[in-house]
């Protein structure tokens, strides 16, 4: 299934109510990052509606759903140079509670998880440089 380099890295985008809009029309302009970005929040989001999920810090315990505990943002890690894959790759899609998605060691918590999943691949937050 893994057909990645393993040492590419990835890139940390955080999906807000305000990014959102931003990434829709980006994916409507055809870039290929927002439309994997958007396929994954709404994947996740519907398995949200099928059953509750803990939020993506691994030191945060609440569980997340789609009525009365909505996630205020998502996390989502996609490779890189999109552009240049072909066929499958690895992707941390999670939705994240009012309070981890303010967190400012937010990046951090990804980061760690990503290691757990990729421990080769470097992460790079790219919610600083991006709308
Ligand atoms: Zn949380």
């Amino acid at each position: 299934m893994l057909q990645h380099d393993d040492r590419e890295p990835y890139e940390f985008i955080l999906i807000t109510p305000q990014s959102y809009c931003v990434a829709v029309s980006a994916a409507q302009r055809g870039y290929e990052d927002a439309r994997v970005t958007l396929y994954l929040v709404h994947q996740t989001y519907s398995a949200l509606k099928k059953e509750s999920a803990e939020c993506l810090c691994s030191d945060c315990k609440t569980l997340l759903d789609t009525k009365l505990n909505q996630p205020s943002a998502f996390a989502i890690c996609i490779p890189m140079f999109l552009a240049s894959k072909s066929g499958f790759f690895d992707t941390l899609a999670s939705g994240l509670c009012d309070r981890c998605s303010q967190r400012s060691d937010l990046f951090e918590c990804v980061a760690e998880l990503m290691h757990e999943a990729l421990p080769k691949v470097t992460l790079v937050d790219s919610n600083m440089t991006k709308q």
